[in-house]
């Protein structure tokens, strides 16, 4: 049982962004008390059922944001099969720390998520972490070939929140036809990894001025564009649900704006490093800047802000892709594609976009917990009385150096390796169950 006294509450679900105290009993919220009125001793002892405030935990959260769990529809966590690069159990400990309490894990495993046992596998080992929710993602077609579609009602009926084959495009458009009628019989959204690899080729950064300028082969950023328009149609004929992963192209944000003018039901996220860093940042010596799609050029990123903030982007979601230091310390051309992001994401849009007055607060919990929640049909995302306890203590003033001996994560290919960040979670509850504190996993007794 916990009493939460004087935190800032950022609460979009409920157009609440106030001073607050909130009462958690057995994993939920009991009682949510806004604005300066404090809850009484009484009122607190009888909402929780107890007869003495010895038996509450309190939390003085003075000068502290509360937020409800981030939920992150993008993560690779790697299990089975890549257990070197991270493995369930460590990126759900990167999730926690990083304010998320909540994470859809992607397909592309070795074997990749294609049949009810391996959703039932993904599930179970989130659960025996014990720390933030894992949510699988279940494979669109058998072993990723992008030809024959899985059992998705079976794999749903396994705890499957999606389906992707994310990691590569579908190059078929009819085998995405026929993935988004079927995935109408689960009323789950399929979420595309937009990629024509006809014109990505074997391009390594954004083509444009700067890859010219290094010398690296350039991945035009049609390759994104023109399938962000295809499944935008495909889903209009449909009547499917299509989600568009890593959106990182101005014309992709203009057709996902058109597509939803026209009633079509598509959603999509942005990464953080798609917000931040672009083209220009690119070093050849520093692989952590190799990202698929890759890094923008300065005025998509402009466009990518302007469309999460008029509402056309959905919601932020980090793309964590961890891979080893030896993979990652090949030559540019020939490391892998991939950003660590959990522990770093937040912190580093705080500091470079709500700091900056680009993005308020309110609406980055909006865009990072309750739109995600709602397109996934997830709990949480909101902390209304009756809610599960899934929960943020954010402290805007706390100031750390991102080191590869502080991430949880097993790997280290973060941009943001050895940068000073300020804003980050310090408390993190998943279902009542305090899971992170102080920036340290609170480890199982
Ligand atoms: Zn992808």
């Amino acid at each position: 049982m916990l009493w939460l006294k004087n935190v800032h509450l950022v609460d979009p679900g409920q157009g609440i962004s106030d001073k607050a105290s909130l009462l958690i009993k057995d994993g939920k919220v009991a009682k949510l008390c806004r604005g300066e009125k404090q809850l009484t001793e009484e009122e607190v002892l009888m909402t929780l059922g107890v007869s003495e405030l010895k038996d509450v935990k309190q939390v003085d959260g003075e000068g502290k944001f509360l937020f409800p769990g981030l939920v992150d529809a993008h993560v690779h966590f790697r299990e089975p099969g890549q257990e070197d690069k991270e493995d369930i159990n460590s990126g759900s400990r990167a999730a926690v720390r990083g304010g998320f309490t909540s994470v859809l894990a992607m397909a592309n495993t070795q074997p990749v998520i294609d049949t009810r046992a391996l959703v039932e596998f993904v599930r179970l080992q989130g659960e025996r972490a014990g720390l933030a929710r894992v949510y699988p993602v279940a494979a669109v077609t058998k072993g990723f070939q992008g030809r024959e579609l899985t059992e998705m009602v079976d794999l749903q009926k396994g705890g499957a929140v999606a389906f992707s084959d994310d990691g590569l495009g579908i190059q078929s458009a009819e085998t995405m036809r026929l993935a988004l009628e079927y995935a109408k019989l689960t009323g789950c959204p399929l979420i595309s990894h937009c990629e024509d690899t006809s014109l990505a080729g074997q391009g390594v950064m954004r083509k444009g001025e700067a890859s010219a300028r290094l010398g690296l082969k350039g991945i035009p950023a049609s390759a994104e564009s023109v399938m962000v328009a295809r499944d935008a149609l495909l889903a209009g004929e449909t009547g499917g649900k299509i989600h568009i992963a890593h959106v990182s192209t101005k014309e992709s944000v203009w057709v996902i704006r058109a597509a939803k003018k026209l009633g079509i039901d598509i959603s999509a996220e942005v990464n953080p490093h798609h917000l931040l860093l672009t083209d220009e940042d690119v070093q050849l010596t520093n692989s952590s800047y190799k990202v698929n799609p890759p890094l923008p050029s300065r005025e998509d990123q402009e466009v990518l802000l302007e469309g999460l903030l008029d509402g056309t982007l959905d919601m932020l979601a980090t793309d964590h892709a961890p891979h080893t230091w030896e993979e990652k310390m090949r030559p540019f051309a020939e490391a892998p594609f991939g950003i660590n992001g959990l522990e770093t994401a937040l912190a580093a849009l705080w500091q470079e976009l709500v700091l900056k007055d680009k993005i308020k607060p309110e609406k980055l919990i909006e865009l990072w917990s309750l739109n995600p929640a709602k397109r996934f049909a997830l709990q949480g995302g909101t902390l209304k009385a009756g809610s599960p306890a899934d929960m943020v203590l954010f402290d805007p003033e706390w100031q750390e150096r991102v080191t590869a001996e502080s991430l949880e994560s097993k790997a280290q290919n973060t941009p943001f390796l050895e940068k000073e960040l300020q804003g980050f979670p310090i408390m993190v509850w998943v279902g009542g169950k305090l899971v992170m504190k102080n920036r340290k996993i609170v480890e199982k007794q």
